[in-house]
């Protein structure tokens, strides 16, 4: 019997058992074997809305899967874009909940930012998404359904690249995201090679060790933003659960280089003593360094780190023999900074119903 919406839907599956039941409820049916051949392709490669927009079906046929095996959707609220390129999509899921994605274009490389959760229970104090709350795990499909829209809305959209630094942590929904993993990195899913895959985690160490693990080489980004343990704390609480340096023993799994990415926030994280302590950990690690600029949308009550102070930040890592780039503040003039897009539409909408889902 086919997977039901309410429960979980054929793109919910990793590639090769979606391929399995397709198949065997279509041998079930007495088709011929070509004809089994052309469904798969439809879920990822060349997607399609529904099923009756698979014209080289017979008519019948895209009616009983519509029927059986129906296509989920993730709604498109709305969408931004910024003046330098950056895209900002906010999704509703089927039961209301918001989930936001960023694209960001950069030469030849289209690099999507997902959302692996609705909320975050993390708190991570420079972070609009942190603020609004856990609301619920995301499903494999509602995870690389971010992608899957932006293809079915414009094939030239597709991404090159792909990194788990939306909304949620992605380790603490690794059920999903392992699953999501595959659909992104299977020849017959999105086909999109490891090393073009980052799951970026504030240090979830039994979500590090399973995505250790498996045998793609994904890429692993850590949210650090200190490497100070008594200045990363307040910054972010989950340090008292996985301190850093159980996080960072986690890390030498890797084979891959891994990357440190560090908000530079006024006075919380950007002294000399910080940049010294960076320096002295990714050489450890011989991680690379990402300096991102604090979002002003992300946080009201911090400072960003004057553009002045953040060269001699940089300056002085690769004085420290350490690489170190300075990623542009993306979308400044839309909200992209993460969750922010869905708090904004929640302060617009009208209120919730009484017992209804507040947005
Ligand atoms: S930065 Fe990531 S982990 Fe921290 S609160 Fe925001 S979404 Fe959660």
């Amino acid at each position: 019997m086919a997977i039901t919406a309410e429960s979980t839907s054929i793109l919910d599956l990793a590639p090769a058992e979606a391929r399995v039941r397709l198949s065997d409820w279509a041998a079930g049916l007495g088709l011929p074997e070509y004809r089994i051949r052309q469904l798969h392709p439809r879920l990822w490669d060349r997607p399609v809305a529904r099923w009756s927009d698979a014209t080289e079906l017979p008519a019948e046929l895209r009616a009983r899967l519509d029927r059986e095996w129906p296509l989920p959707r993730l709604e498109l609220v709305t969408e931004q874009q910024s003046s330098d390129g950056t895209r900002k999509f906010l999704w509703r899921l089927g039961d209301g909940e918001t989930i936001e994605s960023v694209l960001i274009p950069s030469g030849a490389r289209r690099t999507l930012c997902i959302s692996s959760q609705a909320g975050c229970a993390l708190g991570c104090v420079f972070c609009a998404t942190g603020r609004m709350g856990f609301r619920r795990n995301l499903t494999p499909f509602e995870i690389v359904g971010q992608i899957r829209e932006l293809v079915l809305r414009n094939p030239a959209d597709r991404p090159s690249n792909v990194v788990f630094m939306g909304m949620g942590e992605p380790l603490l929904n690794w059920p999903a995201v392992e699953v999501a993993l595959t659909i992104l990195n299977a020849a017959d899913g999105l086909g999109i090679g490891a090393r073009h895959i980052t799951v970026s985690t504030v240090g979830i160490v039994p979500g590090m060790q399973a995505l250790a693990g498996r045998p793609e080489q994904f890429r692993l980004a850590i949210s650090l933003h200190a490497a100070i343990p008594d200045r990363r704390r307040p910054l972010m609480p989950i340090d008292k659960r996985y301190p850093l340096a159980a996080v960072l023993e986690a890390a030498k799994a890797f084979r891959k280089r891994i990357t440190f990415e560090y908000v530079l926030i006024a006075g919380r994280n950007d002294s000399n003593t910080d940049a010294d302590a960076l320096i002295a950990l990714a050489r450890r690690m011989g991680a690379l360094v990402n300096l991102l600029p604090l979002h002003p949308g992300g946080a009201p009550h911090l400072a960003p780190t004057p553009a002045p102070r953040i060269r001699a930040f940089a300056d002085r890592l690769r004085s420290g023999g350490i690489e170190a780039v300075v990623r542009k503040s993306r979308g400044l003039d839309i909200s992209a900074a993460c969750g922010q897009l869905r708090v904004e539409h929640a302060q617009h909408a009208p209120p919730a119903p009484p017992g209804g889902e507040e947005l």
